[in-house]
């Protein structure tokens, strides 16, 4: 994705990694194969590979406005123990490279958002350190949504009661604890604005405290959308809910919504999982929505 304008902000995105993922069939078990079949002219191969496959990028975006820099979802990360992933496990990415080459370095940060906390969402908030978990960006204020934390503390003090594995891979222990430990995280409610034109709206679904931002500037707009769409695909019937949700009809109800409100509008969608170029918008079709990358 090249630099993308909005108004009088900026949103660069930084790649951890992108390519085919896992079936289809596993991650979008809804999926109707007839229905998308009828698709393949711009599905294939870009979102959909030859062998079924979701093809899927794990990326963040840096939204610079005039007054700071908001890093939003921030990956797997590195050095992290997901032994049932084995593409998250123990990684070494070249992610802070990717921030340095597009001109960011992690003092530069002074919002990290996580529109969820799944463990691909939450991974680069802390780096390994002398064996210990420290946050990444030293100067920054880590914003989650009050309801998402709630709901993993509450399952994670659940699963140390009963000694069943910690949620999310272990990720609220390693990479949402030590920055709430650090004092730096902040608990917002919904409409949490970070700056003019910058907002959070709950939309709850994918998780229970679900979250997208919103970035207006000078009559331009863009959504966030995190997890709401984890592919094109899912343009085409709304109602696809990933394998990942946890409420699978709340969180049609929201792609829904967002799709409806997008569609055939000048808004901009940088989705959290979409695969390059990234950026594009919802056009309204007969039947569902479909997709436009061509953003000049
Ligand atoms: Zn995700």
């Amino acid at each position: 994705m090249k630099t993308q304008r909005i108004g009088a902000f900026t949103v660069e995105r930084i790649t951890e990694s992108e390519g085919p993922f896992a079936p289809l069939a596993f991650i979008l078990p809804g999926v109707d194969m007839d229905r998308l079949e009828a698709h393949a002219d711009w599905l294939r191969p870009g979102f959909v590979d030859v062998q079924d496959r979701l093809v899927m990028s794990f990326h963040s975006y840096v939204l610079k406005t005039p007054r700071c820099n908001i890093l939003i979802d921030t990956c797997v990360g590195n050095h992290k123990e997901r032994p049932l992933r084995a593409n998250w496990h123990r990684q070494e990415f070249g992610y802070l490279a990717a921030m340095a080459a597009a001109g960011v370095q992690p003092q530069d940060i002074d919002y990290v958002c996580c529109t969820h906390l799944h463990a691909d969402h939450v991974g680069w908030n802390t780096s390994l350190r002398d064996g210990a978990w420290v946050p990444t960006f030293p100067k920054a204020r880590y914003v989650f949504s009050r309801t998402e934390y709630a709901h993993w503390q509450g399952e994670h003090q659940r699963a140390l009661a009963s000694g069943v594995p910690l949620p999310n891979q272990g990720s609220f222990s390693d990479s949402v604890l030590p920055v709430v430990e650090a004092g730096q995280a902040c608990m917002v409610d919904d409409g949490f604005e970070f700056d003019h034109g910058v907002h959070l709206q709950e939309a709850s679904g994918h998780t229970p405290g679900n979250c997208i931002v919103h970035a207006r500037s000078q009559g331009d707009h863009a959504v966030f959308s995190g997890d709401i769409f984890h592919s094109p695909v899912q343009l085409i019937n709304p109602d696809w809910s990933s394998r990942f949700c946890h409420d699978p009809l709340q969180a049609a109800a929201a792609r829904h919504t967002l799709a409806q409100q997008m569609a055939d509008t000048p808004s901009v969608l940088l989705a959290g999982h979409f695969p390059s170029p990234v950026a594009g918008r919802v056009v309204s079709r007969s039947q569902g929505f479909g997709w436009k990358t061509e953003l000049q």
